[in-house]
């Protein structure tokens, strides 16, 4: 897809991945929608984006609301006239108390922002990228969804699991409507989330993020890079792509992973 002139809603978009990726679809000549639920952080990427001559408008939303999500779809298409592509991005990680010592209530939110939320998006995304004949939608998964190993936080890894496994499944919508669905797994990437993960006092937990730090933090850029590659990439759906520490990044062999039919 030609992103000039095209209309694109990243979540998450006030801080970290989402910003960058916001800002780089403007530079690429998209009008973007900022969506958080930090509107300070969602205006400074607005402004961002507007100083460097790129055109963005922002509106809160809970990407766990299905009233929030109608709202920011039907937002971009009263302020841009439609929506061509979205950016799932919004996430967040729990930090202590570990489970099984924590609140259900707090994984259980974690769950809800990183998997439902992201069905949620491309549920309504699809309705109305099918008035456009067609689109892009992109999801942040994470390494922690395709390795296994994330022993700090095994809630995390199956919330960004199901993101995979959901983006890989939705790639018949390519031929069925003309969207095609992928998702990023990153690994650690220099981000307000990954850094807050580093001074956490649980020793294990820090000591695992400073071993990822230390082999090569990722640039938020980076994985705009990726978002981009696959908004343009009419070939790509149902992929997800590796961006790991100290590594080229590379598509996950989908071959290797057992067909249900
Ligand atoms: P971040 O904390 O810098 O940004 C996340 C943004 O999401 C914040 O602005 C936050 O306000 C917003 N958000 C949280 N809950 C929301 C909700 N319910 N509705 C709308 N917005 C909400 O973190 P980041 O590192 O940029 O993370 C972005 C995505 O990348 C997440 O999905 C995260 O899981 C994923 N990820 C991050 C890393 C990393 O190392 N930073 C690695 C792999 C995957």
């Amino acid at each position: 897809m030609d992103i000039v002139g095209k209309v694109a809603l990243v979540t998450g978009a006030g801080s970290g991945i989402g910003r960058a990726s916001a800002v780089r679809l403007a530079a690429e000549n998209a009008s973007v929608v900022v969506v958080d639920v930090n509107e300070h952080g969602a205006d400074e990427t607005v402004a961002q984006i507007e100083a460097a001559g790129g055109k963005a408008a922002r509106t809160r939303a809970d990407v766990t609301s299905i009233h929030d999500v109608k709202a920011m779809i039907e937002f971009a298409e009263r302020t841009y006239g439609g929506l061509d592509i979205l950016h799932n991005n919004a996430g967040i990680i729990t930090g202590e108390p570990r489970y099984p010592d924590n609140e259900p209530e707090h994984w259980m939110r974690m769950l809800e922002i990183n998997l439902t939320g992201v069905i949620l998006g491309t549920q309504f995304a699809i309705h109305a990228m099918k008035k456009r004949g067609g689109g892009a939608i992109v999801n942040t998964a994470s390494m922690a969804g395709i390795g296994y190993g994330f022993a700090p936080n095994p809630v995390y890894s199956a919330s960004k699991g199901g993101v995979v496994l959901f983006t890989a499944s939705m790639a018949p919508w390519k031929d069925e409507a003309n969207i095609r669905i992928n998702c990023v797994c990153p690994g650690v990437v220099d981000t307000p989330m990954a850094r807050g993960g580093a001074q956490l006092s649980d020793t294990e937990e820090k000591a695992f993020y400073e071993r990822f730090a230390a082999l090569q933090i990722i640039a938020p850029e980076e994985i705009a890079d990726v978002v981009v590659e696959f908004v343009k990439d009419d070939s790509l759906a149902g992929r997800a792509m590796m961006v790991r520490n100290g590594r080229p990044r590379e598509l996950v062999r989908t071959s290797d992973l057992p067909r249900l039919f």
